[in-house]
């Protein structure tokens, strides 16, 4: 069994459609693949109805968060929640508002920009987000059309760097509520990429026992953005603090070079996450 429980559609910022998207899971061999776009479950409808055959997909989404330390600024983290049920009133509610926060804190970065001289405009982000929910890739794709950059990545290592002087944080949920959130619609929290130093600081282990206190269920440990020693140091807290563990490629289509399946989950990890998720059922056949 091949299962990659990490991956974005066009409906966040991924460039394939939940169609497109299953059926690059379906043709990479995979048995098992989890739709985890940013702040909506907007594609989960599509996903159903395109679900290739054989293909098992695994309803989730990926909540922006923030871990607040006791001594220094907020950090941002990413908090993957499976099997949830998407009209848990409180839920739902969060989801709109980090939506809307995500619109006007584009508006801000891209009139930042434009003050500055860049030409971008709002209206080419919106149309390369497709109606979707808005991030900066989005900008990023903007950029490059209007010449500014010459690729995604070029943006995100400058304008678009969370030390530039054109960033603007969002107003993300509290990871402490966001996994109470999602515990109480039925569903299992799962820790993302936490040690990924390349998009900025992480978190320490005291955080992550706070985290495990709050309902957490599980960590991210193979993940395209940590190496050897980070996996170690993963899989070893998991085990202190009793959480299952997962692995995922983070799928992008091209708006980033991860291919589809570059990292996997074990089936009994996978086994287990689906027997804590009760707020809704994975699609299969
Ligand atoms: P936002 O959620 O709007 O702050 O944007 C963060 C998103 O940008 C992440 O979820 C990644 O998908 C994406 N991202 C971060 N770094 C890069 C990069 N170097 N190249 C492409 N996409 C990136
Ligand atoms: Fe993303
Ligand atoms: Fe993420
Ligand atoms: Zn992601």
């Amino acid at each position: 069994m091949r299962i990659d429980l990490h991956t974005h559609s066009s409906v966040s910022d991924g460039t394939e459609g939940p169609a497109q998207l299953l059926a690059t899971a379906s043709a990479a061999g995979l048995d098992v693949v989890a739709l985890t776009d940013h702040d909506t479950t907007a594609g989960w409808a599509q996903a159903q109805a395109a679900r290739p055959a054989g293909l098992t997909v695994v309803p989730g989404l990926e909540l922006s968060c923030r871990w607040f330390p006791a001594d220094r600024p907020p950090v941002s983290v990413h908090l993957l929640a499976y099997l949830f049920d998407p009209a848990h009133p409180g839920l739902a509610a969060e989801l709109t508002r980090l939506r809307a926060e995500r619109l006007s804190r584009g508006e801000r970065i891209v009139g930042a920009l434009a003050a500055a001289g860049y030409p971008v405009a709002w209206e080419r982000v919106v149309a390369a987000s497709g109606g979707g929910v808005v991030g900066r890739p989005h900008v990023a794709r903007a950029l490059v059309e209007a010449g500014v950059v010459g690729s995604v990545d070029e943006a995100f290592a400058d304008l678009l760097h969370h030390r530039s002087p054109f960033h603007v944080a969002k107003a993300d949920t509290d990871v402490l509520d966001g996994i109470r959130l999602v515990r109480a619609a039925g569903g299992v929290p799962v820790f993302a990429h936490g040690l990924a130093t390349r998009r900025g600081r992480v978190v320490d282990d005291a955080a992550v026992a706070a985290m495990a206190g709050a309902g957490l269920l599980g960590l991210e440990v193979d993940h395209p953005d940590h190496g050897p020693a980070e996996r170690d140091h993963l899989r070893g807290l998991a085990g202190e603090l009793g959480l299952l563990t997962t692995g995922s490629s983070d799928y992008h289509g091209t708006n980033k070079t991860t291919p589809i399946a570059a990292c996997t989950t074990h089936p009994a990890q996978y086994e287990a996450l689906l027997a804590a998720g009760t707020g809704s059922a994975p699609l299969t056949d």
